[in-house]
């Protein structure tokens, strides 16, 4: 069986619509983009538009890709001080002359709604998580909603970007699964994968992971976007993969979660603010 993400996301938004009736307020959530990344260009339209269903306004700032990281760093502070502004994300990849890491310490940790703010990130491998990244939230709705367990369960994620992996780890530890950590300098990741019970992969390599990689009755949770002549895939090689094991389809799968679990960290950044 699919794990899909169709029928989790719309739980997940129904709650943050019910939760934004109740604020009586409508949540206020910034985007900011800078340059012509076609791809950050879908996602911003997809974040917005999931934000006026759920009834949160989302506003976009574009800055041009010549854009200097001064003037993005002004931007950023005129959104911290903004009270109508709940939450708000820089979307990434940013142009090469912006330092993403010195960007994402300057948001104001409470609205750092995609949970990238070091003070967040560290929070959350400590164990007492706030605002923590939408994607990984999303891989633990999803293995909530399928009912996996995850305590005492050998966990395996491959990919530990500071967006997916790391936080999809801290996550599983705190969940109270055995982690393993792969990455690109893993000797034989298929002796790794076999072991997982609960596999997540995030890499951005189409069909890294083949059906004799995993292990017989295992949940596999593909978060890879690859684009393949025009074609969305993910890392993981549906078809013999979901010959032994739960896989969650791309596109169809995580995709829907990371924007639904985004409004969410958007609602508690104004229920906070209440
Ligand atoms: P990054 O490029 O930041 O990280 C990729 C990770 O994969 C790195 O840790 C890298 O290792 C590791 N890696 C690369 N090659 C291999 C290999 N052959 N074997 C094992 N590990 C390898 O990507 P992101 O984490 O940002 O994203 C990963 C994927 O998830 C992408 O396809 C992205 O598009 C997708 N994504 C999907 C989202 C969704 O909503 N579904 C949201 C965010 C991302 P090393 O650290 O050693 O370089």
């Amino acid at each position: 069986m699919a794990l899909e993400g169709k029928p989790v996301a719309d739980r997940i938004l129904k709650e943050v619509k019910e939760g934004v009736e109740e604020l009586g307020f409508s949540p206020g959530l910034a985007i900011v983009r800078v340059g012509d990344d076609p791809a950050s260009k879908v996602y911003v339209s997809s974040k917005i538009k999931r934000a006026e269903e759920a009834g949160i306004k989302g506003t976009e700032h574009h800055l041009p890709e010549t854009a200097t990281e001064a003037e993005l760093l002004e931007l950023v502070h005129q959104l911290n001080i903004d009270s109508s502004v709940h939450g708000f994300i820089v979307q990434l990849p940013l142009p090469p002359q912006i330092n993403a890491e010195k960007v994402l310490e300057f948001i104001y940790p409470e609205k750092d709604v995609d949970g990238l703010h070091p003070l967040n990130l560290g929070k959350l491998v400590a164990g007492d998580p706030h605002f923590v990244p939408a994607t990984p939230l999303g891989v633990m709705e999803m293995l909530s909603h399928y009912k996996i367990e995850t305590a005492g369960k050998n966990a395996v994620v491959v990919g530990r970007s500071n967006m997916v992996g790391k936080p999809m780890s801290a996550l599983l530890l705190n969940a109270n699964a055995t982690v393993e950590t792969c990455h690109s300098r893993t000797k034989d990741l298929a002796e790794h994968t076999r072991r997982a019970e609960i596999l997540v992969v995030a890499v951005g390599k189409p069909k890294l992971i083949t059906g004799e990689m995993v292990r017989e009755g295992a949940a596999v949770i593909d978060v890879g976007i690859n684009r393949i002549e025009g074609k969305l895939a993910g890392d993981v090689d549906f078809e013999t993969v979901s010959k032994k094991a739960r896989v969650s389809p791309v596109p169809g799968g995580v995709g829907k979660l990371t924007v639904a679990c985004l409004m969410k960290n958007v609602l508690k950044a104004a229920q906070e603010k209440k």
